[in-house]
């Protein structure tokens, strides 16, 4: 009998109430579930506080202390008396317990258990308590301290020295469970299954890393023995899991690489050169590099899947161009798909300017495209004529059909699903040749979390702007100056140029947000009346129409405000545009802002971001405003973005997609040991890519497990 698949009801002390619960809230479901829930912090039980050093805003500490008294409180502070008739312990409010040990008086206070701890806390028995101590009306209490018997003289360490602490949903404290409750649990469950616990690392592995083993990591993760122990545990768990992800990752990289799926291209052909020859600008040093890159991906014989990152404005849709130029140099199709119709149109635009020098036929499709557009574009793509496609999702219909599909570009990629992008890969020449896949993104991802969600990929960075950039001028305001950041928008309106407005649109109040956009709108257009001002307006609830009739006017310099939610954040290119405006600013993530931003200073004037911040604001907020006011590095705001907002939360977003659930290793604070795991396993794979050597049988059987079972990985992008 396997203890680690054992139902949890049948644990001690569990039963199936509380198993439902545990199942419901922890995704506890068997004795195994439960080892693998670790603490997330610990507390150290080996001191014991003088009740006269209690200050307030300590952590956790516990004290020694007889009790004095215990009072029955009711309402506004009386005391029952327990021998008065009629007395009814429902009636109580508060059990006030206070405590000494001879260096002062602390006062424990219990709403719940009233009748239990009041029968068990008689005055003058001896207890070790244990809580947080907290300030309430100008003096210190404990309330609900885990309550002891004290420590034999002597060993003060009797209580176990460092304790873990378990994450415990509001529900299941409901039910009664507390932290001591899943630590009677734990000791349970790991006496049970600990014997039949078999390492998920091969013996050489822990030699090789000096790392202890899976049975000693589960048994001091849980009850350390020492701070030692504890960090030798922490350092196993936390590698395994990196290095079995990335191993897990890698392993399918190998297998693709290898395969013989590639669509070679082995020249750049007449188009991509006369393309190059005529461009206005030369390329920057990083744009060429990426092209070299492309160019040896693809020359390759194996299936590209590269992501390339660049900050806003870094001129990926150069890179875009001059690789579908390359693949249509050999005879193939390439297609561009952006997340929104207006990117679409935009990318469109630019493009045809670039193709005009080659013989290229390109077109675009997109949601808004008529039945008859369609259908000639559709014979286009089937016949081949059509070289270079540009669209949105509507690319992805069934019906879209090419003759021979060699390169799939995606821009913006964390707007699209992980099903849709798998779809480009079914639209290649034959089933055996998927196209090549190129993904751009301007979103800054940290290098641990791109490690993690790219591992597979191959990964460019255009780490240089185009020359003549200015930075951004980047200040925040309060509300008290919407008068003078008017008048600021007029003088530069007066000088030519054009400005942004954004409001916040955030899905679960999106009709509040839509209401304070519509507000905003009758402001400005207030203050800045027609027919010497023209204001456009775009949000999410206009039909294309509407939205691209605005978009136009803002683009082709016919409105001087363009007013509107997030939906410019993502590529939109109005190089007269120099001032944002980003109204309600602190509800913005510093990703977000930072996007933004990057929609002014494109053309050579000096160009403004205001970042307008609502009265009240949180410290995190403030820190987050000031920080993008005291930098223009994405990858530094993303770096900080992660660390502030935790992983956790970067992974719960539709931002990163992030498929994997982390148990014990953090994104934004174990990079190092994610480097080392990952390179660990890069060698492990060169020697035995299928992990077919008896050596690596546990690998393999961990990798099958459903933990690391990442869902067509290779197919993401
Ligand atoms: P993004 O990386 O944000 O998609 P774009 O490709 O839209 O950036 O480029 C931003 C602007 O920079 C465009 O107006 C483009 O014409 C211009 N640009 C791109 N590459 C260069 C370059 N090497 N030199 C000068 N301007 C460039
Ligand atoms: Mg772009």
């Amino acid at each position: 009998m396997n203890e680690l698949l054992s139902d949890i009801k049948y644990l001690p002390g569990v039963g199936p109430k509380r198993a439902e619960l545990l199942t419901k809230e922890l995704g506890v479901a068997t004795f195994g579930d439960l080892i693998h829930m670790y603490p997330f912090r610990y507390i150290d039980r080996s001191t014991i506080m003088r009740i006269g050093d209690i200050r307030t805003g300590l952590a956790y500490i516990q004290v020694v202390g007889r009790v004095l008294r215990a009072d029955l409180c009711g309402p506004g502070g009386s005391v029952f008396d327990p021998n008065a008739p009629g007395f009814r312990f429902n009636a109580v409010k508060r059990l006030s317990v206070t405590v000494t040990d001879g260096s002062g008086e602390l006062e424990m206070v219990f709403f719940k258990g009233i009748r239990w701890n009041w029968e068990r806390l008689r005055p003058d028995s001896v207890f070790l308590f244990f809580g947080k101590p907290s300030e309430f009306n100008g003096h210190i209490n404990i309330v609900h301290p885990e309550v002891d018997n004290p420590p034999a003289p002597g060993t003060a360490q009797a209580a176990g020295t460092l304790t873990g602490v378990y994450t415990i949903p509001e529900k299941l404290k409901n039910a009664g469970i507390t932290g001591r409750s899943i630590g009677r649990m734990m000791s349970a469950a790991l006496a049970a299954c600990l014997p039949q616990v078999e390492d998920t690392l091969p013996d050489y592995i822990l030699t090789e890393k000096g790392l202890c083993t899976l049975r000693f990591a589960l048994q001091n993760i849980h009850f350390p023995a020492s701070q030692d122990a504890l960090a030798k545990a922490t350092r196993r768990l936390k590698f395994e899991e990196l290095f079995l992800l990335q191993l897990s990752l890698l392993k399918q990289k190998y297998i693709r690489t290898r395969a013989e799926g590639g669509i070679p291209m082995p020249k750049v052909g007449p188009d991509f050169n006369a393309c190059y020859e005529s461009l206005p600008y030369d390329l920057t040093g990083a744009q060429k590099r990426v092209i070299k890159e492309i160019r040896a991906d693809l020359m390759s014989g194996r299936q590209m899947n590269r992501l390339l990152q660049g900050d806003v404005g870094s001129g990926k849709t150069m890179v875009a161009v001059l690789s579908a130029l390359i693949a249509i140099g050999n005879g193939y199709q390439a297609c561009i798909m952006a997340p929104t119709e207006v990117l679409a149109r935009q990318h469109f635009a630019n493009i045809q300017k670039y193709l005009s020098p080659t013989s290229v036929r390109s077109a675009i499709l997109t949601g808004s495209s008529t039945v008859r557009e369609r259908r000639e574009i559709h014979a286009g793509l089937e016949d081949g004529s059509i070289g270079l496609i540009v669209g949105t999702h509507a690319l992805l219909e069934d019906n879209v059909i090419f003759r021979s599909l060699g390169l799939a570009i995606i821009d913006e990629q964390h707007r699209f699903g992980v099903d849709q992008r798998s779809k480009l890969w079914s639209k290649g020449p034959d089933e055996l040749h998927p196209p090549h896949v190129l993904v751009m993104t301007a979103t800054p991802i940290p290098r641990t979390l791109a490690m993690t969600l790219y591992g597979d990929l191959d990964v460019s960075v255009i780490d240089e702007m185009p020359p003549g950039r200015k930075p951004v001028q980047t200040l925040q305001i309060g509300q008290a100056k919407r008068a003078q950041l008017y008048a600021f928008m007029k003088r530069e309106i007066a000088k030519g140029r054009q400005v942004f407005v954004v409001y916040p649109l955030i899905f679960e109040s999106e009709k509040i947000d839509l209401k304070n956009l519509e507000l905003g709108y009758e402001d400005i257009v207030k203050a800045f009346p027609f027919p010497d001002y023209k204001v456009a307006v775009v949000h999410g609830k206009q039909s294309n129409e509407e939205k691209n009739f605005n978009m136009d006017a803002f683009a082709a310099g016919r409105a001087n405000i363009l007013v509107s939610t997030t939906v410019i954040e993502v590529g939109v290119d109005v190089p007269n545009a120099s001032v944002m405006v980003i109204e309600s600013a602190q509800r913005f993530g510093l990703s977000q802002l930072h996007q933004l931003r990057g929609r002014v200073g494109r053309g050579a004037e000096e160009s403004f971001c205001i970042l307008v911040r609502d009265n009240k604001l949180s410290n995190e907020s403030r820190k987050r405003l000031d920080l993008m006011c005291a930098t223009q590095d994405g990858f530094e705001l993303a770096e900080e973005d992660m660390k502030m907002r935790g992983p956790g939360d970067l992974e719960g977003t539709q931002q990163s997609g992030l498929p994997i659930n982390l148990g014990i290793a953090s994104l934004a604070r174990d990079g190092i040991l994610l480097s080392e795991a990952r390179a660990y396993a890069d060698r492990i794979l060169a020697v035995d890519p299928s992990l077919s050597d008896p050596r690596n049988a546990v690998l393999s059987r961990e990798l099958r497990s459903s933990k690391y079972e990442i869902k067509d990985y290779s197919k993401i992008s």
